[in-house]
């Protein structure tokens, strides 16, 4: 552990951490519970965020009697899209504010929470989209002040965004995939209940699976919080010793039980859903790096690519967007931690584990595999470039000619 170390001091660097996470409840039932909490949390009237498919799921119908026996007015928004863009959190904001609700509960996944955060932040707080939205895209105003209490139920195992401050959308207009991060946007609590995974496609549980798993190894790979000047913290802090703790668990976690959670056993949904957990609240204090920023490229080019077990549509999912880069962006770092990271994982050379899993769990052979060709690197490379928040996180610089050899090397693996 570096933190404290007089060389650090000396030169002026970051010299503590701070420790930041949602309220959370984890266990089968814990659904039941979220009446109780708005209730506690101050809410009357709620809007609850979620998808037209969720909708007809009983998990719903679970939410809603829980919060009506509570004595709590619902306001239902189901129209929360696959991948959020600038038109649909407007919809969200725009309904969260003509609802005049005091409080927000999503029950969705990653796409379903963010939208929450992004209603409950311009309903609170007016502004053009552009206001608070990460520089260079947007301005990158801070948020003035606490947001409305926010309960946020996650139904996959993947995002973490039920513990982060982070809220991701496309700029459809700009072509660009960007978010909003603050800690303000952070739920209130989380209510991880495992039962929810049960009835998950196995190729949704594959792909939100090799997302925690990445953003475990990228946490526990980022630069060292200690290698920042010292001054503003942001929420990317870098690999702390915080951090680390739920990295090492998670890795550990699904190197044992990603593939039979793939495969439908039960407890390993809900071992993968408590490493996802995990997971978030790591890379929520640390930040990702390298992978999560080629992925925005690889999710937002996509021409003809529709996976199995989806929605029929154009889409790479996020978590399969990250990990098609995963196995090329280790190799390239050679991380003094790799070793420790394959071990957790049940390897030995830390790139092949990655790779293994992936050809285990059905993930797609490379960015080949969802339709890419050398011909698209120049224009991959463009569209990662601008993810500065996220390249700045990696533990070495990441040029333009560096990521077009990540994504050489990502075409494809066996
Ligand atoms: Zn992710």
């Amino acid at each position: 552990m570096t933190c404290g170390h007089l060389a650090a001091i000396e030169a002026g660097c970051e010299t503590a951490f701070t420790v930041d996470a949602s309220r959370v409840t984890f266990g089968a039932g814990c659904l039941a519970e979220v009446g109780a909490r708005a209730r506690a949390a101050g809410m009357a009237r709620a809007a609850l965020f979620t998808d037209r498919q969720l909708r007809a799921l009983p998990w719903f119908e679970e939410v809603t009697a829980s919060l009506r026996a509570a004595a709590i007015d619902v306001a239902v928004f189901d129209e929360v899209a696959i991948e959020p863009t600038d038109a649909s959190f407007e919809a969200a904001w725009r309904f969260a504010a003509e609802a005049r609700v005091d409080g927000y509960v999503s029950l969705g996944g990653g796409s379903v929470i963010d939208t929450a955060k992004a209603a409950n932040l311009y309903a609170t707080y007016p502004a053009p989209l552009r206001a608070y939205v990460n520089a260079p895209v947007g301005d990158a105003t801070p948020i003035p002040g606490a947001l409305a209490p926010h309960l946020a139920c996650p139904t996959t195992s993947g995002t973490g965004s039920e513990v982060t401050g982070i809220a991701i959308f496309d700029w459809l207009a700009l072509e660009a995939k960007t978010g909003i991060a603050s800690p303000h946007l952070r739920p209130t609590e989380a209510l991880c209940d495992p039962r929810v995974t049960r009835t998950l496609p196995a190729a949704v549980v594959a792909a939100s699976g090799m997302d925690v798993l990445s953003h475990a190894l990228e946490s526990f790979t980022a630069r060292p919080f200690t290698s920042r000047p010292a001054g503003p913290r942001p929420m990317s802090q870098g690999a702390n010793p915080w951090s680390d703790i739920g990295c090492r668990e998670a890795l550990r976690i699904l190197g044992v039980h990603l593939v039979p959670a793939v495969e439908g056993d039960d407890h390993a949904r809900e071992q993968v859903m408590w490493a996802a957990t995990l997971a978030g609240i790591a890379f929520g204090n640390s930040g990702v790096h390298v992978p999560h920023a080629m992925a925005y490229a690889v999710a937002g080019r996509v021409r003809e690519f529709r996976p199995a077990g989806y929605p029929d549509a154009v889409l790479v999912p996020h978590g399969m967007a990250v990990a098609v880069n995963a196995p090329s962006v280790f190799r390239h770092l050679a991380h003094a931690r790799d070793r420790e990271a394959a071990a957790l994982l049940g390897g030995r050379d830390l790139a092949t584990r990655i790779t293994e899993l992936m050809r285990a769990i059905g993930i797609p052979n490379g960015i080949a595999g969802v339709g890419y060709t050398a011909a698209d690197i120049p224009a991959l490379v463009a569209r990662t470039l601008p993810q500065q928040r996220l390249l700045a996180n990696a533990p070495s610089p990441m040029t333009r000619d560096v990521l077009a050899s990540l994504f050489e090397q990502a075409l494809c693996y066996w």
